[in-house]
């Protein structure tokens, strides 16, 4: 969809050292991205400033996680502001490794998106349906239920700052990628869904991406899809193909 700008965000993971995450990045840098597509890369905490300050426009730096609170006794975790004071623009939340692994619950999912939006960050807010309950054809309500805990806390003007990663975690990391069609329904089927419940216009304009599995030979197929407006890659994020994926929508 033409009026939506393409997005392809990069989620390093728990992956990399100061040596690759600067390699990747000077590589990035070197691939002369056009900026028609944004492009925001995410490494693990510890290599945020540097790539922050290694990094060329278009392409931004993603943390992947924030607290809710503002600052205090949270041993280990970072404070939304502390990203903007270190100009860091972009934060994941919700990813399912922090849903499935670190008690990142509904609510706390909610909280953490409120906090950062709040804080002046941006976010790129992961949801998705295991397989069991895909099987159990539970996708919608998944889904579903994840984006409602966080439409009740945020103001529909929020939503500006927000992109959705549709993330079926079946697909992640897993080379089980989700075909075109089986993304498509469930991006027009999440797009609707806002529309009733936030706004036609926040619907209109909110970019839904993909993420699982993608790598540069399935990147177009997926973005030719009217509701596919970008990806959210983890593996392929930190080899050379990821510049081919950034270039999809080209
Ligand atoms: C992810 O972790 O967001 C992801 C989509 O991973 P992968 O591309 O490796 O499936």
């Amino acid at each position: 969809n033409q009026s939506r700008q393409f997005f392809v965000g990069g989620n390093f993971k728990m992956n990399g050292s100061v040596k690759s995450v600067s390699d990747l990045i000077k590589g990035m840098n070197e691939a002369k991205l056009d900026g028609k597509t944004e492009v925001v890369v995410a490494p693990p905490a510890l290599y945020l400033l540097q790539a922050s300050k290694e990094v060329q426009p278009p392409i931004q730096i993603s943390a992947q996680n924030c607290h809710t609170a503002a600052y205090g006794a949270f041993t280990g975790e970072i404070a939304p502001a502390q990203l903007v004071d270190a100009q860091i623009p972009w934060v994941i939340i919700g990813h399912s490794e922090r849903r499935q692994m670190f008690g990142d619950t509904v609510e706390f999912v909610a909280d953490k998106t409120k906090a950062a939006v709040e804080a002046g960050l941006k976010v790129i807010l992961c949801i998705g349906e295991t397989l069991e309950e895909r099987k159990g054809d539970k996708t919608d309500e998944v889904n579903q239920r994840q984006l409602q805990s966080v439409v009740d806390v945020l103001d529909e003007k929020a939503w500006s700052d927000i992109v959705i990663a549709y993330e079926p975690v079946w697909a992640i990391g897993t080379g089980l990628t989700a075909t075109p069609q089986q993304a498509q329904e469930v991006h027009a089927s999440l797009r609707k869904w806002m529309a009733g419940k936030v706004s036609q216009e926040v619907a209109d304009k909110i970019r839904i991406i993909y993420g699982g599995s993608v790598n540069g030979k399935n990147c177009r197929e997926l973005a030719k899809e009217a509701d596919i407006d970008g990806f959210l890659v983890g593996g392929a994020s930190i080899k050379p193909e990821f510049i081919d994926i950034c270039k999809a929508a080209e």
